[in-house]
């Protein structure tokens, strides 16, 4: 019996997706630009699908550009603003210390070449102050990144707020919202962003296709030099069964969402729930703020979090360390440092994410698991209702 309970990392794909992507393999095989009829067949499927992403976020499906997944989209938004904005002598930019690598990585990669690079902390609770923020920004910021939902505690940014704050500057603002679409509304009016990045393999779509979502007049350097396509905006043969298997995620979500937050929060209750039955020996990670439905983050004293996640594979769940890099070495969570937590809680941090095959059996059957691995008092758990 194997348990996946590591949605955040990657979800398997829709199967109504995948037998789409099936079909495009074998006979929507056309390159989208060219003009007979195989080439128009592609094109056609891939507007359906820049249509349905546009919708799940509320945006013009000409405003979507294709990309190979959240990472480049993120890269594209902040290397692609910045060097458009290099002329202006804009040349700070502003982060805060709990994005994910594709993001800290590119802020470090422009700081060597010259640009100011601003990283803010978090408070307690995992959020970025608007008051750290207003106090950060400068008359040459160019451009403030700030993700939606946080990967690993599932904390969510007030994003409406700190974008105001950044026009006020002139600034243009970019959202990682790789781990909210999908899950949660987000709308590009309503969050009143410039840039947002999606990534389709974090709501059932496949992997390797994303795309960036660029507000109409706002400008980027190119990222990749090579054709005109996607207007011109990212050069490079489109990936149609990647865009149709993430287009129809993107419907799919879109018809679930509510149901579905629903239910994954009450899983996540569940959970949480059995685990406060320890509560000297458990840590809670961004309890009290406003979370991804899915998304529990734990540290249990005294315990390291690979341990653990080895012990919980052994018995079958598959769930994360905090924060395990791509290399699959486990550092400490850099999330809960920059919450300030201490680095015993980092180092034991462990994410379960759940998804859309996941029933309360399973939440039962993993915190029955962990409390074993961890030596963790169960006393109080046979209070909790029996599962559906
Ligand atoms: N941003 C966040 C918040 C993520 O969680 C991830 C993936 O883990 C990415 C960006 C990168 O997305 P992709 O795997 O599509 O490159």
């Amino acid at each position: 019996m194997r348990i996946y309970l590591d949605h955040n990392a990657t979800t398997p794909v829709d199967p109504v997706a995948a037998e789409a992507m099936m079909r495009s393999l074998q006979h929507l095989f056309g390159n989208a630009s060219s003009v007979h009829y195989y080439g128009q067949q592609a094109k056609a499927a891939l507007d359906n699908a820049r249509s349905a992403l546009a919708a799940l976020v509320g945006a013009e499906p000409a405003e979507v550009i294709f990309t190979s997944g959240g990472t480049e989209a993120d890269n594209f938004a902040i290397r692609g603003a910045a060097e458009a904005l290099e002329p202006s002598g804009r040349k700070h930019l502003i982060t805060s210390g709990i994005e994910h690598e594709a993001v800290l990585n590119t802020f470090k990669a422009l700081a060597k070449r010259g640009w100011r690079t601003t990283v803010l902390p978090l408070d307690a609770s995992g959020s970025v102050s608007a008051d750290r923020l207003r106090d950060a920004m400068t008359e040459d910021t160019a451009l403030v990144s700030i993700m939606h939902a946080n990967n690993e505690i599932g904390t969510i940014q007030p994003i409406t707020e700190l974008a105001t704050i950044a026009h006020a500057h002139g600034a243009l603002f970019h959202t990682d919202a790789v781990q909210s679409v999908g899950k949660i509304p987000v709308n590009v009016r309503t969050l009143g962003v410039d840039l947002l990045a999606v990534s389709g393999h974090k709501f059932y779509g496949p992997k390797g296709i994303g795309a960036l979502w660029v507000k109409r007049g706002v400008r980027l350097s190119p990222f990749l030099s090579g054709g005109k396509q996607e207007r011109n905006r990212r050069a490079g043969t489109e990936n149609v069964p990647g865009a149709i298997g993430m287009g129809i995620a993107a419907s799919l979500a879109m018809q679930k969402m509510d149901a579905e937050a629903g239910r994954l929060s009450a899983l996540r209750d569940r959970l949480e729930a059995a685990l406060g039955q320890s509560s000297d020996q458990v840590t809670i990670l961004g309890k009290d703020s406003e979370r991804l439905p899915n998304t529990s983050c734990f540290a249990i004293a005294g315990k390291s979090s690979e341990t653990l996640v080895m012990a919980l594979d052994l018995a079958g769940y598959a769930i994360s360390a905090g924060s395990a890099c791509s290399s699959g070495k486990v550092r400490p969570s850099h999330v809960a440092l920059a919450m300030g937590l201490g680095e015993g809680v980092a180092r034991g941090a462990l994410r379960v994410s759940l998804g859309a095959w996941n029933k309360a059996a399973e939440v039962d059957g993993f915190v029955a698991q962990l409390s074993k691995a961890a030596g963790l008092q169960r006393h109080n758990l046979p209070s909790m209702q029996p599962a559906a």
